[in-house]
């Protein structure tokens, strides 16, 4: 028998989270962000739910290629653009539109040979400050473009930087919609918290949803401004369940101790249920004792140190489970017990992004429609 951790990936809800998108944005056309191996989904399975998006936007050639390979002969956006002149062939040949945020991709361009002329998005720096052109450079960098037989659409872009706190936005739409005032094309400026939070706004929305919206985070069940916000409010459902097992049950006395440098010490009678989970299966080794795990969908607290290979929980609050008993590390769990990674990610002291993101390869991942 193999080990029994496992990763499930939710196609079905993958597919509805792309439904909350297009529903809060009615007017524009909404990029899938599978970058990251669609943010540790693996972009195959990612695909099948998210399969009627308007394009796919992501940052490596290869996930391009997969992404043609998998027969998407709709838009592909590679959002950082080009990372050496050789990559704008594979543009040609598999008709990537591609990001340009620096001057040294339209020399590049300049110098590209080919007779399909390539669809661009232009970035313009509206604040973030770490990709594309200033405001004052965007307009000589648009008409050096316009100016190339290389290039047919130009499109213009931005991206926030405080679409889920209370900074906002506003700055940043304003100096976007200055700059590129009587510039033609399509125009993109939403993440997922930009589509949550900003795209219905009575004042601004319009111009924040604009042609076309760039939805990640919202798409994989983690809501971009929790804790404020949560999958629950936001009505998005968990696509990645990690679950494992119970492998061993110790019963403590009060003084016994648990795990790696004794960090958790029992002050009663406790059961404790051993699961098959570490931090090299891609659990966070920060998680304090309390950590929220389910036990057969029952909330336990995770107690002692994250280890390799296993995490301890307390299991007070199951007093009927375990040796096999399931456990869900995040996700969804028995008798439809949800526990939101982004409640995991909290307790440990970072995002719902970097907990999927960071998934092991060791760890077996089965698509669940
Ligand atoms: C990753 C990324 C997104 C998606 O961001 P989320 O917060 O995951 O929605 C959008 N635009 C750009 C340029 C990105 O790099």
């Amino acid at each position: 028998m193999p080990r029994p951790i496992q990763a499930l990936i939710h196609t079905e809800a993958l597919a509805h989270n792309l439904g909350v998108a297009c529903a809060r944005t009615p007017d524009s056309r909404v990029w899938a962000v599978v970058k990251a191996n669609a943010y540790g989904h693996g972009l195959e399975r990612a695909f099948e739910g998210l399969r009627r998006a308007d394009g796919f936007a992501l940052l490596d050639l290869d996930e391009a290629q997969r992404l043609r390979a998998l027969d998407w002969r709709g838009p592909i956006l590679l959002l950082e653009g080009c990372f050496d002149p050789r990559d704008l062939e594979l543009c040609s040949r598999l008709g990537l539109w591609h990001v340009v945020h620096t001057a040294e991709q339209i020399d590049w361009l300049a110098a590209h040979k080919t007779n399909v002329p390539h669809r661009v998005f232009l970035k313009m720096n509206s604040g973030m400050n770490r990709l594309g052109f200033p405001e004052a450079a965007l307009r000589s960098a648009w008409a050096r473009l316009n100016a190339l037989p290389q290039v047919d659409e130009i499109s213009l872009m931005t991206h926030f930087s405080d679409a889920d706190g209370p900074r906002g936005i506003v700055h940043q739409v304003q100096a976007f919609a200055r700059a590129s005032a009587d510039l033609p094309g399509e125009r993109s400026l939403a993440n997922s918290a930009a589509v949550l939070r900003h795209a219905a706004d009575a004042g601004l929305g319009s111009a924040v949803a604009a042609d076309w919206v760039r939805a990640g985070i919202m798409l994989y069940g983690s809501a971009p401004d929790a804790p404020g916000g949560s999958i629950h409010s936001w009505g998005l459902k968990p696509t990645m369940t990690l679950k494992s097992r119970l492998i061993g049950v110790q019963h403590l006395q009060p003084g016994d101790t648990v795990g790696y440098g004794s960090t958790y010490t029992a002050a009663q009678s406790t059961r404790i249920g051993i699961v098959a989970c570490g931090y090299a299966d891609g659990y966070p080794r920060h998680a304090p004792i309390g950590t929220p795990v389910l036990v057969d969908g029952a909330r336990c607290s995770l107690v002692g140190r994250v280890s390799m290979d296993m995490i301890t929980v307390d299991l007070t609050p199951a007093p009927q489970a375990g040796f096999g008993s399931e456990v869900t590390l995040w996700g969804c769990g028995p008798r439809s017990a949800v526990l939101p990674i982004d409640e995991v990610a909290q307790a440990a002291g970072t995002i719902g992004y970097e907990l999927m993101c960071a998934l092991a390869p060791r760890v077996p991942v089965a698509v669940d429609g």
